[in-house]
């Protein structure tokens, strides 16, 4: 290039700022021609030619057309445009391949251009700036976002499930056809918002379940929750929702983002299940009643004839039976759980006292089991009595149940900060880590050969911590394999 080719325009100075300039390419508008009149070092560098190779040729002789491109972006007809409408044209994507010498291939090329009319004295465009930026590595990555866009859509199209997401910020809301469809509307018609979706849920769903949940999530950063909704012709529905969280740079939540899963047919199965339960456990809590109290009656009348064999042997049999209702009262309250019929009767109470009694209790059941407990201050607290025994009683019966028969339980209980925590401490056979998280699910018994002479349903720790939550109080152990562990509760004051 020489800077004389620049009316006007340039000295030496401007020619070395155009060169260094990232990909610029100066082009008259002598159209049809489009004579190159200058060209900076990244222009040349990308398109792999010379400025001797180019300058002063026509555009197209430079870079001759790719003929099966005529679309209205191709390069003719965005020069011809600028020329005849004096306006800049931006073209932001368009491929093309830069032929790559190592590899005498050509490399795929996105680019983004821009073309700037530069106007003489009138509306006759003399010049057009032509600046061109190498894209290529946003697209490709607009194109793995694509792709993975589309196999999460496949995924939860495979899954039946529906997506949302709510911003926090302007409460903008945003779901799939598929919410529609589980709401029971047309997946064509208009997307439901958030309002409409929750006029379908249950009221009280609403209110103690869905409001809760999104509380916890703001602190937890996870939202889970199963509730009842009613479709508009009245049929009701259960579903799952799950999401997650997303904090900006300042650890402000901004967005949340979820699926929603029609969970109806699996509802049903639970629900028919827990009717069975809660008729089979009633059903056995009849004639235990009456065993019950035949072997009172018993024991009372043989008292006195100093059977000692007769009498030890009835008190047994009067511990089994006590066993086997506890046992089918801790499925009662499995099925009252589920169908959201537990209720808490709340009263002021010593816990030390309730601790002691249940340790009384306990201790007939397994003669000889040594069981510590030394109330430490006074300990008054507002729950429910009997439940609350229920959990120190289950804590108590696994301790004893997991641990050698020659070994010591402690019990201690004291305040904590605005807590009274409970610990039961056992030597027996411990938990391990990856089953520590899994023990207070429903149904979760460890596997293992110590475990398998052990009888046991898995509900014990699930009613447990289930009666803890609903007195917003927490559950938890602490213990290393072998060595025993360490069951605790906290109540708040
Ligand atoms: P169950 O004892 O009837 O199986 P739980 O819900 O009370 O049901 O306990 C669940 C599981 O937790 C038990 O199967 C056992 O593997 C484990 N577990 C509970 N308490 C202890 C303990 N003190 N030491 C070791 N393992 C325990």
């Amino acid at each position: 290039m020489t800077a004389d080719l620049l009316p006007n325009l340039p000295g030496a100075l401007f020619k070395t700022v155009f060169e260094k300039s990232p990909g610029s390419l100066l082009i008259k508008g002598d159209a049809p021609r489009f004579t190159i009149i200058a060209a900076s070092d990244s222009y040349l560098e990308v398109t792999s030619s010379t400025r001797e190779g180019i300058i002063g040729k026509g555009f197209f002789e430079a870079f001759p057309e790719d003929k099966t491109l005529s679309d209205d972006t191709n390069a003719r007809s965005v020069f011809t445009k600028v020329v005849v409408t004096g306006q800049k044209i931006e073209v932001p994507t368009y491929r093309f391949d830069v032929y790559n010498k190592e590899t005498k291939t050509y490399d795929i090329r996105y680019w983004s251009c821009s073309n700037i009319p530069i106007l003489s004295a009138g509306t006759n465009v003399d010049y057009i700036l032509n600046t061109v930026v190498d894209i290529t590595d946003e697209v490709h990555a607009r194109e793995i976002i694509t792709e993975n866009e589309d196999r999460l859509r496949l995924a939860t199209d495979a899954a039946a499930l529906a997506t949302w997401d709510l911003n926090l910020l302007d409460q903008s809301f945003v779901s799939s056809p598929r919410m529609n469809e589980i709401f029971g509307h047309p997946p064509d018609a208009p997307l439901l918002n958030q309002q409409e979706l929750q006029k379908q849920v249950e009221p009280d769903d609403l209110k103690n379940i869905v409001v809760a949940a999104f509380h916890e999530a703001l602190v937890t950063g996870k939202y889970l929750y199963e509730v009842r909704i009613s479709l508009p012709d009245g049929s009701p529905r259960w579903i799952k929702t799950q999401g997650i969280v997303i904090y900006n740079e300042k650890k402000a939540p901004v967005r949340m983002l979820g699926t929603v899963l029609d969970i109806t047919n699996n509802k049903r199965d639970e629900i028919r299940k827990n009717d069975f339960i809660a008729m089979a456990s009633h059903e056995l809590k009849t004639p235990l009643t009456s065993i019950k109290a035949y072997i009172q009656i018993l024991a009372k009348r043989l008292a006195l004839s100093g059977d000692s064999f007769v009498n030890s042997t009835l008190l047994k049999a009067g511990n089994q039976v006590n066993k086997m209702t506890d046992l089918i009262h801790a499925f009662l309250d499995l099925s009252r759980l589920e169908s959201g019929k537990l209720h808490l009767k709340v009263t002021d109470f010593d816990l030390n006292e309730l601790i002691e009694e249940t340790i009384a209790e306990t201790v007939t059941l397994s003669p000889g089991r040594i069981i510590n407990f030394k109330p430490k201050e006074e300990l008054t607290i507002h729950a429910d009595h009997e439940k609350i025994g229920q959990v120190v009683s289950n804590l108590l019966s696994n301790a004893l149940k997991y641990s050698d028969k020659e070994t010591i339980i402690s019990v201690t209980a004291a305040k904590e900060k605005d807590n009274i925590k409970v610990s039961i401490i056992d030597k027996g056979i411990g938990i391990r880590p990856k089953d520590q998280e899994k023990l207070f699910q429903r149904f979760y018994r460890v596997e293992g050969d110590k475990l398998k002479n052990i009888s046991g349903f898995g509900i014990g720790l699930y009613i447990s911590s289930e009666i803890m939550q609903r007195h917003k109080g927490t559950i938890g152990v602490d213990s290393e394999e072998g060595k025993g562990a360490t069951f605790y509760f906290t109540l708040p004051i």
